[in-house]
């Protein structure tokens, strides 16, 4: 079933009774080619992948829960390649320009909108560290615009500019960024997956990981064993669980993120801004919900939902920023559990055991990376060896410390990334 203008006039005037699933719910079958386990943005990105780019069609994709019922739901939907670090700046590079041809790619309509993305600064040193990353994405083929104060109030002019403790500097600008709709990216590449082919099965929990002679030769999972040649695990923040099963300890600590949205109110905010200072960020959604959030939790768990204090935080932070907000009324907040690696920055690699990959650590920017990790991911599941976009997001920079990417230039402690 493809979508196009004609089919979508011609279903509105039948009744619309001409749609179909928009992918099967097979049974698993008693051994594949590829397992993915995970059924979020990356593990049905690298299905994708797998049978587009490389012709592996016999994957299955496991999942434990539903389609979109993980952080690939949860997310605040900010797509964006601003970073500055040698490996995280290609990377992202990489993973904005699959973005701007995804729609195309997977014929549906993820609502990637590219309405631009601030980034403010409140003193002069967030403004010489604004410049170096402006010229980072610059020198990566990005756009990147340093504004200055009245650069910023020309576009928002709504925000509290003369804040005692935040005045507004100015903003890195960032016009290619923007949102696109989380669970829309999921359902498009779960259809663009099993049109070629890929079993995406849900409902599938893996609860142990098979290795015979330090090869793995499939799972153990709620549905029965299936056997596989290759095996990703691509579980976000589970990564941890489920790479014990195969006897491994990650650098991985998982942390709750909260999110907000609001009431639908007309268009008023119309790019993504973020207070970094403040720990705040805000959008628009499409359907006029003012949605926004801000930093962890600061405690390490599996609970998808957050505490009170990091709620105060936020609607804190918010009313600092634009006191307007405090007209508007909080609909709902809720949860997600973020893979946290010690220098916030990915892992797409090998492990030591033949023909089990890993692909975690996303923190909490793994959104805007779905695309790039599956395109990367399936690469090196595929080929065995790095996607030259990924080849730095190595496992062993945590033991050796080479190559660590700090993008936050925080240390290695996770929940201050
Ligand atoms: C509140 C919030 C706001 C965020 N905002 C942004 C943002 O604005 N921009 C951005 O880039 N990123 C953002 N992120 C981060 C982003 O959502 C995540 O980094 C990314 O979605 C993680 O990858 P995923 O989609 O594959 O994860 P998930 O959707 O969580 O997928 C992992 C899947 O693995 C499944 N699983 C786990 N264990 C097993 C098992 N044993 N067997 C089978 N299946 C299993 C889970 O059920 C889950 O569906 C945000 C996250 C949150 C929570």
């Amino acid at each position: 079933m493809r979508f196009s203008a004609l089919r979508i006039l011609k279903e509105g005037l039948t009744g619309n009774k001409g749609w179909t699933p928009h992918w099967r719910d097979p049974a698993p079958k008693p051994a594949y080619d590829v397992i993915v386990i995970g059924g979020g943005g990356h593990g049905l990105a690298t299905a994708f992948y797998l049978a587009q780019e490389h012709g592996l069609t016999n994957v299955a994709v496991l999942e434990k829960g539903y389609i979109g019922g993980g952080n690939v739901g949860r997310n605040t939907t900010i797509v964006r390649a601003n970073y500055n670090m040698p490996g995280n700046s290609e990377f992202y590079s990489h993973s904005l320009k699959l973005w701007e041809g995804l729609e195309e790619s997977l014929n549906y309509n993820v609502m990637h909108s590219q309405r631009g993305v601030l980034n403010l600064f409140h003193s002069d040193g967030q403004r010489d560290y604004a410049a170096r990353r402006a010229n980072s994405m610059i020198n990566q083929g990005d756009d990147a615009i340093l504004l200055d104060r009245e650069g910023v109030r020309k576009m928002v002019p709504y925000l509290d500019f003369e804040n005692v403790r935040f005045p507004i500097y100015g903003a890195l600008y960032h016009p290619r960024g923007g949102t696109a709709r989380h669970d829309a990216v999921a359902w498009g590449y779960a259809r663009g997956a099993d049109m070629r082919g890929v079993d995406i099965i849900q409902n599938c929990e893996v609860t142990g990981i098979d290795i015979d002679n330090g090869r793995v030769t499939g799972v153990q999972t709620t549905r029965g064993a299936i056997k596989a040649k290759k095996v990703g695990i691509v579980v976000a923040g589970r990564s941890s669980q489920v790479a014990a099963m195969a006897g491994m300890r990650l650098p991985i600590e998982s942390h709750v993120l909260q999110a907000f949205v609001t009431e639908g109110l007309k268009p008023c905010i119309d790019q993504v801004i973020t207070f970094g200072m403040g720990h705040f960020y805000i959008s628009q959604s499409d359907k006029g919900g003012l949605v926004f959030g801000g930093d962890l939790d600061m405690y390490a768990s599996y609970a998808a939902r957050g505490n009170l204090p990091l709620v105060e935080h936020v609607m804190e932070a918010g009313m600092t920023l634009m006191p307007m907000i405090g007209k508007a009324k909080v609909l709902r907040s809720w949860g997600g559990i973020m893979d946290m690696s010690p220098d916030g920055s990915p892992i797409i690699d090998k492990t030591h055991i033949q023909g089990l990959y890993l692909d975690c650590g996303w923190c909490y920017g793994g959104f805007k990376a779905v695309p790039g990790s599956g395109n990367c991911f399936a690469h090196l599941v595929a080929q065995d060896r790095p996607h030259p976009a990924a080849a730095r997001f190595r496992l062993d920079r945590f033991r050796t410390g080479v190559g660590l990417m700090d993008e936050e230039g925080t240390g290695s402690q996770h929940n201050l990334h």
